[in-house]
This record gives structure tokens, sequence and C-alpha cells, in this order.
């Protein structure tokens, strides 16, 4: 080992020792996310009318979208498995009525995987 050695490390660990941590204490702090993440997904019943693209298109099997009105006067729920849901978001580029987008909802964790099916 160089004699220099020790010094180096020393003055490198010094040199650290007063700069601002490279890493954030999550969830302590607050993580910045750039606009466009693919957090959990968002659902505009509104404007959805039951196509089922987004359902067929899904590599997952992640998402469900369900009507819950009559044949007539339809009222559309989605339902997403977060635990099968790989972020992909082939679902938000095949509704054509842009029902579908992401939110920046990124603590989806649970210790019950039932908990992981949620409606959007
Ligand atoms: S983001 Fe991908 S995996 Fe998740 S529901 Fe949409 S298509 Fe399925
Ligand atoms: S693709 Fe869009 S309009 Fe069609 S069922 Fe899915 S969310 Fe609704």
């Amino acid at each position: 080992m160089s004699k220099k050695l020790p010094g180096k490390i020393i003055n490198l660990a010094l040199k650290h020792f007063f700069k601002k941590p490279a890493t954030i204490s999550y969830p302590n702090g607050a993580l910045e996310l750039v606009d466009n993440y693919r957090g959990k997904l968002t659902y505009n019943p509104a404007a959805c009318f039951g196509c089922g693209l987004c359902v067929r298109h899904c590599p997952a099997g992640a998402i469900k979208i369900i009507n819950v009105g009559t044949k007539q006067d339809r009222q559309m729920k989605a339902e997403l498995n977060v635990a099968r849901c790989i972020f992909c978001g082939q679902c938000v580029d095949s509704c054509v009525k842009k029902c579908l987008s992401y939110s920046q909802k990124i603590d989806l964790s649970s210790l019950n995987k039932d908990d992981l099916v949620v409606q959007l």
C-alpha cells in the first residue's frame, strides 16, 4: 500500500463530510420527479366510452374497465392492479379519448396484496 494513501483517504473523507449528501433520505426528503414521470395512473370516467382498447393492449393484464350503469346509460369505472402494472404507458397511448394519464403518485407499496387493486 502506498504511504500517501491514508492521507488521501482522510482528505477525501473530510472533503465529503462538509458536502451536501448526493442521496435523499426517502421518505423523509421530498423526491423531485420530472413532469412526465410515470406514477400511478389516473382515469377520467366522463370521457370513457368503454371501448376496452386499454384493457386489450395492456401487456400485464393490469387494468379493467367496468360498466356499472346500463347499456343505454353507461357509467364507466376503472380498476388497476398496481402489483401487475409495469407502468409501460401502453394504455395511455391506446386511449383515443385521453382518459388515462399518469400522476406523480409513487408511494404505492402495501403489505396487503388486496390493497393493490384500486379504483382509479
Ligand atoms: S401502464 Fe402498462 S401495465 Fe400499467 S395498466 Fe397501462 S398498459 Fe397496463
Ligand atoms: S381506451 Fe379509453 S375510452 Fe377506451 S375503455 Fe380505455 S379508458 Fe375508456
